[in-house]
């Protein structure tokens, strides 16, 4: 049984291996795939597919430059934390970001001994789950859409869902984790109200010592309300911001991303709002929600305003392939 499996699934390494040199510049997936499995007489099951389609080869070259760039990230958070250590909190975290990246690329750092890792695609995230080690923490950061709240909670190590942002999707993510789970959550607030920005919209700090919420503030409320009452299998865990990178750039030599100031103190006003309101299993100190802020190009400032997590893309993995429309990782290509 076993033999015979794996016999097959040396085939078809065989059979896989030059059009995976062939496609290597282009993106992790590989799109005449699907034509080439039609072929094949035996029926493997779904997580197999997924594995097989995954190449987690990687040359010694690439391991070392993403060690080194890892590395150096690290070493900058390291330099910043040591300066407002004393301030209180937890060290950063650092999230790699791994979107539109190979899952070679993955491995590799995980077997440089990293464990969290960050994906903006659902589909693309379930194929890497699949395919990777289980003991991988992912973080969505994508937008979500309701209807795929379903597949993302199907990943069961699955560490923390970053861009929560509607009651809908909260119901739809609470249903579909199974009973004995808990799924970490965070909100996603739209710190810099662009449009085209997802999230719900910050809270402001009266003056006083009683938050007064400018209405449409009172979605993040509501939103933190419900998670909290009505969603038993959703922790919620943390905000998330991605800000404006312009706010990042033009305010990097003052010191200060006005973004992440906000994120800070819409953090300290919900505390308020939830233990103003008594709502039942509110957070007892701002300690318990995590801000996730900050990316390649202002993670050090992040952190030095107080960021719990950093998702670093760029500076790790390299310039990103422009993301393909058509059969885009997202599975829908009919
Ligand atoms: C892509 C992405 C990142 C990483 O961005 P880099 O600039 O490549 O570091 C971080 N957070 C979110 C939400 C992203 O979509």
């Amino acid at each position: 049984m076993v033999l015979a499996l794996s016999r097959s699934l040396a085939i078809t390494r065989l059979v896989f291996r030059p059009i995976a040199l062939a496609s290597r510049p282009a993106p992790y997936y590989h799109t005449s795939y699907s034509t080439i499995t039609q072929k094949r007489t035996t029926k493997m099951s779904d997580k197999e597919e997924q594995s097989a389609k995954l190449d987690l080869d990687y040359t010694s070259e690439r391991a070392e430059e993403l060690k080194e760039n890892i590395e150096a990230v690290q070493k900058e958070i390291d330099e910043v934390w040591a300066e407002v250590e004393g301030q209180g909190g937890v060290k950063p975290r650092l999230v790699a970001v791994s979107k539109l990246k190979p899952a070679s690329d993955i491995k590799a750092l995980y077997d440089a001994g990293y464990r969290h890792f960050g994906e903006n695609y659902i589909q693309e995230m379930v194929d890497k789950a699949h395919a990777l080690p289980s003991d991988i923490k992912w973080h969505f950061i994508g937008a979500l859409q309701s209807n795929k709240a379903k597949l993302a909670a199907s990943i069961p190590n699955l560490y923390v869902l970053e861009t929560l942002s509607s009651i809908k999707t909260a119901n739809m993510l609470n249903k579909s984790t199974p009973d004995d789970q808990t799924l970490n959550v965070y909100i996603q607030i739209n710190t810099s109200s662009e449009d085209a920005k997802s999230g719900v919209q910050p809270l402001s700090l009266s003056k006083g010592s009683d938050p007064e919420p400018n209405p449409e503030a009172s979605e993040l409320i509501d939103l933190a309300t419900h998670i909290l009452t009505e969603c038993p299998r959703l922790r919620l865990h943390g905000l998330m911001t991605i800000g404006s990178l312009s706010a990042s750039t033009s305010n990097s030599s003052d010191g200060g991303n006005p973004d992440f100031d906000t994120l800070k103190s819409t953090r300290t006003a919900l505390v308020q709002a939830l233990k103003s309101k008594g709502v039942k299993g509110a957070p007892e100190s701002e300690g318990e929600l995590e801000l996730s802020m900050g990316m390649s190009a202002d993670f050090k400032e992040a952190v030095k305003q107080g960021s719990s997590g950093v998702r670093v893309g760029t500076r790790i993995f390299g310039e990103r392939p422009k993301k393909v429309k058509a059969g885009d990782g997202q599975g829908v290509t009919k």
